[in-house]
């Protein structure tokens, strides 16, 4: 069976490069039936906090990324890699490195004199004297001196490093502590990963892990590597470029179904199309698909894809996501006013995320609005009239049928007063919504509803 995994160091929040490496790595998994693993990269005592942990598995909830094992986490398995540690050493095929940071400084520092490349010189792989006293050794893993390690990569094809390029990689630090070279290894072994998804940041890392599966005895997993994230500006992805937390993206008002639909887009692609569900991606999803060249974020685009699911979803679902940002706006919908479900079909051809239909639904539930100054000032003499008539015209029970009724009862307004529209659409928007921009007449009494429109036009004529 196929086995990928997510392995995300919780040292931030979930960012949209991780996260769409947790797609195409569960995608992969679910492609071929196989199995998505999550292990928490969390040695790194200092930088990693339980905050992050928690917004990576909020922002992988969200996106509905299941696991199928896990969440791992490193820290829970210091035995193990002590043991794996222990077991090269008595191998012979790792060794304890005494040297010191100004040894190592000098070294390096005669090494870039020369012209040369900065790199340890294996100066205590065949060390048998006295250890030097009062130094605690980090260990060391025997890289082969020559030869060839070749990663088959599944985006790139085949990359080639030379072992007499590669240093003797330290597996733990002076205080005994694994590095992330080992813990990857160790756990991607024995959680059986058959397929390491990751960024291409880790290139330079996987010919000396393969070194290190083979001194193991075992058979390395295959390898992808997905090119990086770039800015619109084709700058390496910041934070400058606007929303990069996954979380960040929900509270912006987008929805899951967009989100991923706009991160498998950031390297993979299928012919012309641009939509995806996520069953079609489970289908059609292959790495030998990623582009082997960066992609850019483009903010128009997850607009343009977040109304598009706004519309094909289904109502009560959009309900529900406009529900929380309403919330966070200090709307209880349950308290009065419109249900969130009569809102999304009114608002969602005008709008791209739900903070915006938030935004704009917000005087639906307000007990009062304040007109815009600048749209008031642009009312004339006819205003007056215009809200009595739309007061009396609006009294009659019976216009308040549907939202057709209110819409003819509004033109009938302006015929009999002999005005044109635009003298009447003005007030009623103003003295309703406080502003100039709405659906039609109809839908907005409709949504306001019989009581509150009274108490509006009532208000906007004193
Ligand atoms: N923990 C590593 C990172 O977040 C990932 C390592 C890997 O995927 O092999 O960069």
């Amino acid at each position: 069976t196929v086995r990928t995994r997510f392995a995300p160091s919780p040292t931030g929040y979930l960012h949209i490069g991780g996260a769409r490496t947790a797609l195409f790595s569960y995608l992969f998994a679910r492609r071929h039936g196989g199995e998505f693993v999550l292990r928490v990269e969390d040695t790194d005592r200092e930088r990693s906090n339980p905050e992050s942990v928690n917004a990576i598995l909020e922002g992988m909830t969200w996106l509905g990324l299941d696991y199928d094992e896990g969440p791992f986490y490193q820290t829970e398995r210091m035995d193990r890699y002590r043991e794996v540690i222990d077991r090269l050493l008595a191998e012979d095929k790792a060794y304890y490195c005494y040297a010191t940071r100004e040894e190592l400084d000098a070294l390096r520092e005669a090494q870039m004199k020369r012209g040369e490349k900065p790199r340890y010189d294996r100066r205590y792989r065949d060390f048998t004297g006295t250890p030097p006293e009062g130094i605690k050794p980090v260990v060391r893993f025997k890289n082969p001196l020559d030869g060839l390690v070749v990663v088959e990569d599944a985006i790139r094809g085949r990359v080639t490093f030379r072992n007499d390029e590669l240093d003797d990689l330290i597996i733990a630090r002076g205080d005994g502590t694994p590095t992330y070279n080992l813990t990857v290894v160790v756990d991607d072994m024995d959680m059986q990963i058959t397929h390491v998804v990751r960024g291409d940041d880790h290139l330079n890392n996987t010919p000396r892990q393969i070194n290190l599966y083979r001194a193991l005895g075992v058979e390395p997993p295959s390898f992808a590597h997905l090119p990086m994230i770039h800015g619109p500006d084709g700058a390496k992805l910041s934070k400058r470029h606007g929303a990069v937390s996954v979380v960040q993206y929900r509270n912006d008002g987008f929805l899951p179904e967009a989100l991923l639909n706009y991160l498998v887009r950031l390297g993979w692609s299928h012919g012309d199309e641009e939509i995806f569900s996520r069953a079609e991606l489970v289908q059609l999803f292959d790495l030998v698909d990623v582009n082997h060249s960066a992609s850019s974020i483009n903010p128009e685009k997850l607009r343009w894809l977040n109304q598009h699911y706004m519309r094909e979803l289904p109502v009560a679902d959009v309900a529900a996501e406009l529900r929380w940002h309403l919330g966070h706006l200090g709307i209880d919908p349950d308290e009065d006013g419109p249900k969130p479900a009569a809102i999304v079909p009114a608002y969602v051809d005008r709008v791209h995320t739900l903070v915006e239909m938030a935004e704009e639904a917000q005087p639906f539930y307000q007990d009062v609005v304040e007109p815009d100054p600048k749209a008031m000032e642009k009312l004339d003499a006819s205003a007056a009239m215009v809200v009595d008539a739309l007061i009396v015209a609006l009294e009659d029970e019976s216009v308040w049928e549907s939202s057709e009724t209110l819409e003819s009862t509004v033109k009938g307004v302006a015929k009999t007063l002999d005005l044109k529209l635009g003298k009447v659409g003005p007030v009623l928007r103003l003295a309703l919504l406080g502003h100039t921009s709405s659906p039609s007449f109809g839908v907005i009494l409709e949504l306001m509803g019989r009581v509150r429109s009274h108490q509006r036009l009532n208000a906007f004529r004193d």
